[in-house]
């Protein structure tokens, strides 16, 4: 993998290539090979990239085999689990895997906008009901509220300009849900802690952050496919931002319940 390319376009390349394999393999499914025809169905990825693209189709995979079967709303969040683990497996098949600086306690990434995929959002809200009181619960619910009215008042390189913290992260550097953080937190990996701490104090004639192009991808790809899983199976697979979608789901008891009859619970929610 190239690692001038940013993980944006690695990963933007990776999804188109899905998305035109997806729809070669629904046209050949329905054409017969002509005799001697040897093709191969979809032309050759290799390395890094078929891990990659793998990683996608394995996630749509596990979305549309929980959904196709009826799965109780109780085991969105083992499907979500499930999804979570492979993007964490395919991140740590990067060349960069040994270096990743990322640690407990930094967060200096952790001010900026996020966006979440529903099941993504119902896992984290099942996280925190689980372990914090009515009260701790509150108080986090109402801190969601500067931050969403911030995402929707500001256009969205403003907000990531303030640097506005995120309303999970805790008074000492960490996320409240690292263990079902959102995918996108998931796949941003620096290899350096100093040009992060240069970049979010503005230091002058710093360099750009190094991070994992393929550590991101990878996230991508998997949170690709987790929401083509969705649409596949006729749920809403939309991105949300972070603050408006969980703040819908606190206040919502049963959106979980709701998403999987196919209501469109996050109406109204910042995209
Ligand atoms: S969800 Fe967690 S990892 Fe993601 S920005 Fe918020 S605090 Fe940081």
């Amino acid at each position: 993998m190239a690692n001038s390319e940013t993980g944006g376009v690695v990963a933007a390349r990776l999804v188109l290539i899905m998305s035109a394999r997806r729809e070669r393999q629904k046209r050949e499914r329905g054409r017969r090979p002509a005799p001697g025809d040897n093709r191969s169905p979809s032309p050759a990825l290799s390395g890094l990239q078929q891990v990659l693209y793998d990683a996608g189709r394995a996630a749509e995979h596990i979305v549309t085999t929980f959904l196709s079967r009826a799965a109780p709303a109780a085991e969105l969040t083992e499907m979500t689990a499930q999804a979570h683990r492979l993007a964490l497996h395919t991140i740590q098949q990067s060349p960069l895997a040994a270096r990743h600086a990322c640690r407990p306690g930094c967060a200096f990434c952790c001010h900026t906008a996020v966006t979440v995929a529903p099941p993504e959002v119902f896992a984290i809200a099942h996280y925190l009901r689980d372990r914090l009181s009515a009260d701790a619960l509150g108080e986090l619910r109402a801190r969601l509220d500067p931050n969403a009215e911030l995402a929707a008042a500001l256009p969205r390189a403003d907000y990531i300009a303030r640097l506005i913290p995120c309303a999970l992260l805790t008074t000492d550097g960490n996320c409240r849900v690292h263990p079902v953080r959102p995918l996108a937190c998931a796949g941003f990996l620096s290899t350096s802690q100093e040009k992060c701490a240069a970049e979010f104090t503005r230091a002058p004639n710093r360099d750009l952050v190094p991070t994992d192009k393929f550590g991101a991808a990878a996230a991508l790809c998997v949170a690709v496919g987790l929401r083509d899983g969705c649409r596949a199976a006729q749920r809403d697979g939309n991105s949300y931002e972070l603050h408006h979608a969980l703040r819908r789901v606190l206040d919502t008891p049963d959106a979980p319940e709701r998403w999987a009859r196919g209501e469109n619970v996050f109406a109204g929610c910042l995209t």
